[in-house]
């Protein structure tokens, strides 16, 4: 059985911890037991960071795309080897299934595996010029990286977070989140067993707010990569602003999911149940305003409930396990509240609002319908295991309501008439949209939000080009 790792910071390569430095509790969100304890950074600690990282930037930067690939393609198939540990961590540390955290992972190896080959796709351009001129456009590394990534993909958040980075030429120093530290400390691993220079990437823990306003204090840190929710993304951007540092934002989302009356239902719901419960609803792009038109509405909600009931909650580690326990403390309690309040203004709970037991953080798959839009849980991401499903007259009134927010990360709709397909296609606003279908990502495809959900895209070419910055040469 995977043991919980000892907990550390990498510096300069260097394990850190211990030295009279603070520590946080790491908690296995199934029992509620602590399993770690995470030394957090001082001043001193992330001071060295940013020296690092200025000296693993001159290096990194002069490195080939054969250097960088090799690298990344080294941490593939070292996370590959691993993959079994990696994944029961990340289930000890996060709660879900073991199943969701081995696929996580796997996605970070079709991701590194992909910008590999990314690195010898940087083209710049050259223009067309009298004899005797030469302009061309080039694209350089950004310059060292302050990324922060939240706890819900435990894995695939730092593989983002430290791929882009690394195949652009930029350094990096990640604080990944108190929670789930040995995960992403495990993909860092993989990078420098592959043979990453240790001042190229670096991992730091710490007081949230201490640690961000170091890093992005300083004239070190040329791009800011955040993942996390928009009232914290707001904070970190205007805290950029100030130095003009470029930014990623990746940011909370409110998930509409457009049902018209010409789909099949039982088969919109084989994908649309197991697609809200997954990780516990804990994800950005979670399908979660449920619009449904008014003459399925009915069969939806039902078939919808019957389904959750069914979903087996329980130990991410345990075999058949469908959905874990809820990540931290504050998740189950913040889910009751909003479910409280949506019932007080007049919604009605199908299935669930209520937690499962008391040891652990596991909630009931929950479902409510007939939701004023003014409820709080209709604004604000639930971030948890509950289905909002309300019934519409047409496909006006639906895009409104998919529109209504203004948030724009994720969108689904389902429907078989090819040009209503195109309209919504056009006429939702959001980063990415899927049609009969829940998968929106891709190693290939960009990833990313519009309006409060954020900008700049991870993944596919635009993720490594969100490292880099344009330069044009003109030569006489
Ligand atoms: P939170 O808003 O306090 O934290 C979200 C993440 O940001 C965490 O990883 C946290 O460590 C980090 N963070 C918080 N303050 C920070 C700061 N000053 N500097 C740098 N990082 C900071 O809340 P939470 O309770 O952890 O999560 C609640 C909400 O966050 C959810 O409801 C959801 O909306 C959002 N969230 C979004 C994502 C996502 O994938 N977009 C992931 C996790 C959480």
């Amino acid at each position: 059985m995977t043991q919980y790792p000892a907990l550390h910071m990498i510096i300069d390569g260097e394990k850190v911890s211990g030295g009279g430095r603070r520590t946080f509790d790491v908690i296995n969100p199934a029992t509620g037991e602590p399993i770690g304890a995470l030394p957090l950074a001082e001043a001193a600690d992330l001071d060295r960071a940013l020296e690092v990282a200025a000296r693993g930037f001159r290096i990194w930067r002069k490195s080939t795309p054969q250097e960088r690939a090799a690298v990344l393609q080294g941490a593939a198939r070292l996370m590959l080897e691993r993959a079994d540990d990696m994944a029961r961590i990340a289930t000890l540390e996060e709660g879900k299934p073991f199943p969701e955290a081995k696929i996580e992972l796997m996605m970070n190896v079709g991701l590194f595996n992909f910008y590999a080959g990314e690195c010898f796709r940087l083209y710049g351009r050259e223009l067309v010029r009298p004899e005797g001129q030469r302009s061309t456009v080039r694209y350089e590394p950004v310059g060292p990286v302050a990324a922060f990534a939240p706890w819900n993909f435990p894995l695939g958040n730092p593989g983002r977070k430290l791929g882009a980075p690394i195949a652009a030429g930029c350094s990096v120093i990640m604080k990944a989140a108190e929670e789930t530290p040995a995960s992403a400390l495990g993909v860092l691993q993989c990078l420098l067993d592959a043979g990453l220079p240790k001042e190229v990437a670096q991992a730091v823990f710490g007081v949230p707010d201490e640690v961000s306003r170091h890093l992005l204090g300083s004239p070190v840190i040329r791009k800011l990569s955040f993942t996390g929710s928009t009232v914290v993304g707001k904070h970190l951007a205007k805290l950029a602003a100030e130095d003009m540092k470029r930014t990623t934002m990746e940011l909370g989302g409110h998930g509409p999911v457009l049902v018209f009356d010409d789909v099949d239902v039982d088969q919109v719901l084989n994908t649309a149940v197991p697609g809200k419960y997954r990780n516990c609803g804990q994800v950005c792009v979670s399908p979660t305003r449920f619009i449904v038109q008014e003459d399925v509405f009915e069969r939806f909600r039902d078939g919808f409930i019957e389904r959750a009931r069914a979903v087996k909650v329980g130990d991410g580690l345990e075999e058949g396990t469908q959905m874990g326990p809820m990540a931290n403390a504050r998740r189950p309690e913040a889910v009751d509240r909003l479910i409280g309040e949506a019932r007080d203004k007049g919604a009605k709970l199908g299935t669930g609002g209520a937690r499962i037991g008391n040891r652990g953080f596991f909630y009931q798959p929950s479902v409510l319908s007939e939701i004023p839009l003014e409820a709080q849980i209709m604004n604000e991401e639930p971030f948890g295991p509950v289905a909002l499903i309300n019934p519409f007259r047409g496909e006006d009134e639906m895009i409104a309501e998919a529109n209504r927010l203004p948030y724009g990360l994720a969108a689904y709709a389902w429907t078989q008439d090819g040009k209503r397909q195109r309209r919504l296609a056009a006429e939702i606003e959001s980063g990415m949209v899927g049609i009969n279908s829940h998968m929106i990502g891709g190693a290939d495809s960009p990833f990313g939000g519009v309006k409060w959900s954020g900008h700049g895209s991870e993944d596919g070419p635009e993720g490594v080009l969100a490292c880099m910055v344009v330069k044009a040469v003109h030569e006489g």
